[in-house]
């Protein structure tokens, strides 16, 4: 066979450290076990009944056809609007950017922003996506640390550090955050916001967990917190976790005028507009009933106190208490060098093999998220399922050597 070539803007793109496990887990399945899925990274709830039968008109009514390559008016008007009522911010429609998804969003914002060399700071534990993006657009990820005991919380002082004046472009922000669920207080969300300023340094804030909090605590965008950023930064957004709605593909970037204009040119050259029949189903999500998502929100409040209770609970195992999203980022730096059922822990890709193949659980490395002692857990699953598969859990790490 002859190798085709790649080239090498695709090349340097890793593979997703969590596709073996996924796989693995997949087969598995397939074969008959009764695996438990802690890996997936999205609601298990339906999509809200009236959000569908938003589709099914918009089907029947023949919008089947191209919309502008931007998103349709209605819907960029009632983002727009979304932003002003929830976030305290002023935007105008045509500011607004709709992308298949926010992941979409955020690679047109990062391919529209970041040239060759920029350093763009990306705290870690990160998203998997980010810093292949950067990559991808030909700047260089700078990782920003944070740690279990400050509950993964973006520290100033340490991004300030990390600051590389004049090549710093970016910092990509993701509070609530996957993998760790850490929600930034609003000081030093303000503080941070400040020293960007400070530093010519734009920051795209990844919202998309905004509606997944908990323990009476608020969203706030950094972009309410220091205004002065709106000239500067962007704002990603989109339906698919608030409202259950991941296989529609719908997300959106708020951004200066003039960065909005650019994405609007990529994505007129690249994608076209997103799914027509989805953005009448995301305007429905962001002007419809909004009762569904306190509904979601509260079972995953429910569940997560469950899992970091039984998790807590499991010797050799610690996790810090996320304020929101729906994972837990546990810790099992104390087996790594043990064996777990006889095998040998030398990081996150041996333990987690171990939790599905022993255990018959699957998660995520925590490698894949930047931290190889880590992994995640995601309790967007029934109460039921998190019971069991703490249970096999707790049954596999008793047999710690
Ligand atoms: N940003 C973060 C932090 C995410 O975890 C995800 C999905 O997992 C996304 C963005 C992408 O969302 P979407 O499904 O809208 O592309």
């Amino acid at each position: 066979m002859t190798d085709v070539p790649i080239s090498s803007r695709i090349a340097a793109i890793a593979e997703s450290a969590t596709l073996a496990v996924s796989a693995k887990a997949k087969a598995m399945k397939k074969q008959g076990s009764d695996v438990v899925g802690f890996g997936v990274g999205e609601p298990d709830f339906d999509t809200p009944e009236h959000i569908k039968q938003a589709a099914v008109a918009a089907l029947e009514a023949g919008k089947t056809k191209y919309t502008p390559a931007t998103g349709t008016p209605e819907l960029r008007a009632a983002i727009a609007e979304k932003l002003k009522n929830d976030n305290g911010l002023d935007y105008d429609p045509s500011q607004i950017i709709v992308s298949g998804g926010a992941k979409h969003s955020l690679f047109n914002v990062i391919m529209t922003m970041v040239s060759d060399g920029d350093e763009v700071l990306i705290p870690s534990p990160y998203w998997v996506t980010y810093p292949e993006q950067v990559k991808l657009a030909g700047g260089v990820p700078v990782f920003v640390p944070t740690s279990a005991e400050s509950g993964y919380k973006l520290q100033p002082d340490v991004l300030a550090k990390h600051i590389n004046k004049g090549r710093a472009r970016l910092l990509i922000l993701n509070s609530p955050c996957n993998p760790t669920g850490a929600l930034i207080d609003p000081d030093a969300l303000e503080a941070i916001g400040r020293l960007l300023l400070e530093a010519n340094v734009s920051v795209v804030s990844d919202e998309i967990y905004e509606k997944l909090i908990y323990n009476n605590r608020k969203h706030v965008s950094i972009l309410k917190l220091v205004p002065e950023l709106l000239e500067t930064s962007v704002l990603i957004n989109g339906v698919s976790k608030a409202y259950s709605m991941t296989g529609w593909r719908i997300g959106y970037a708020a951004a200066p005028k003039s960065v909005a204009q650019a994405i609007g040119r990529l994505q007129g050259q690249s994608t076209s507009n997103p799914c027509s029949i989805s953005q009448e189903a995301a305007l429905e999500a962001l002007t419809g009933d909004q009762s569904c998502v306190e509904a979601m929100r509260s079972q995953f409040d429910t569940r997560r106190k469950l899992m970091i209770e039984r998790v807590r609970a499991i010797p050799g195992l610690t996790c810090p208490e996320p304020d929101g999203a729906f994972y837990l980022f546990v810790s099992f730096a104390e087996l790594v060098g043990k064996t777990v059922a006889g095998v040998k822990i030398n990081g996150s890709m041996d333990f987690c093999d171990v939790l599905l193949d022993k255990g018959h659980v699957a998660a995520v490395p925590g490698v894949a998220f930047g931290d190889d002692n880590c992994f995640r857990l995601s309790y967007a699953t029934s109460v039921e399922r998190i019971n069991e598969g703490l249970d096999r859990i707790e049954k596999l790490l008793a047999q710690v050597g």
